[in-house]
C-alpha cells in the first residue's frame, strides 16, 4: 500500500508516440482538472477529483476521448493501475508508485517489440511463425510436472521459458543457420530446470 501522495504516471502520447513520465502528488489533484502535458507540447490528459472519485481523461491513439473512473480508495491505494482504452483494449498508460510503473513499462515494451527492432526482421518473423505452429500443435512443452512454457522475444533471440520449473531454451534469431536449426525440430520438449542453447544442443546430432 502506498502511503505518500507521490505518484508516477506514464502515458503513451498519441501525438509524438513516445512514452512520457509524469511525477506528481495526488494532493495536486482537485476538482479543477490537473492537466498532463507531454514533452512534445501535447496535452495528454487530465485527472480530476469528483466527489469521492477520480476521473482520468485520456485520448486513445484513435483520437477518441476516454474517461476512466476510480474510487478514491482504489486511486490512493493501488500500487499500480493500468489504463486501458475501453474500445480496443489498448494500454494507454500506467499509474502508481514510480517503481511499479517503471517495471510495468519495461515489461510492456518488451512485449511490444516492433519489426524494426529486430536485427533480422525476416529471420525473426519466420522463427516466430514456426514456433507459433509448434505451439498450436502442442509441440512445445517441458517435461516437468506442470509445464507452463512461454515465449520471450528479444531483438536478436527468442527464449522459451517454463515458468513452473524455470527451464529455458534460447535460440538465436539473426541468421539462416538459426532458422534451419529450428526447422530441424518437429517438437520441443524441454528438460526440467535446464538451460539449453539450441545451436549448441543440436551440434552433436550432426
Ligand atoms: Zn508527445
Ligand atoms: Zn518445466
Amino acid at each position: 500500500m502506498l502511503v505518500s501522495g507521490e505518484r508516477t504516471m506514464a502515458l503513451y502520447c498519441p501525438a509524438c508516440e513516445q512514452l512520457q513520465y509524469h511525477n506528481f502528488s495526488l494532493f495536486e489533484v482537485s476538482c479543477s482538472p490537473r492537466s498532463f502535458q507531454c514533452a512534445c507540447g501535447f496535452i495528454q490528459g487530465h485527472i480530476v477529483k469528483k466527489n469521492q472519485r477520480y476521473e482520468v481523461r485520456l485520448l486513445c491513439p484513435s483520437g477518441n476521448r476516454v474517461r476512466l473512473l476510480y474510487s478514491f480508495k482504489e486511486f490512493w491505494r493501488a500500487p499500480l493501475l493500468t489504463f486501458y482504452s475501453p474500445d480496443g483494449g489498448d494500454v494507454l498508460g500506467f499509474f502508481g508508485g514510480s517503481k511499479n510503473v517503471e517495471e510495468a513499462v519495461s515489461a510492456f515494451d518488451s512485449d511490444l517489440l516492433q519489426p524494426e527492432d529486430f536485427y533480422e526482421p525476416e529471420i525473426m518473423s519466420a522463427i516466430l511463425v514456426y514456433l507459433q505452429k509448434l505451439a498450436v500443435a502442442n509441440k512445445i512443452g517441458c517435461k516437468c510436472q506442470h509445464p507452463a512454457v512461454g515465449i520471450d522475444v528479444y531483438p536478436d533471440k527468442v527464449e522459451l521459458v517454463c515458468s513452473n520449473c524455470g527451464s529455458a531454451m534460447l535460440m538465436g534469431a539473426t541468421s539462416q543457420e538459426d532458422l534451419l536449426n529450428l526447422y530441424s525440430l518437429s517438437e520441443i520438449k524441454m528438460q526440467p530446470a535446464s538451460y539449453t542453447y539450441l545451436g549448441e544442443w543440436l551440434k552433436p546430432l550432426r
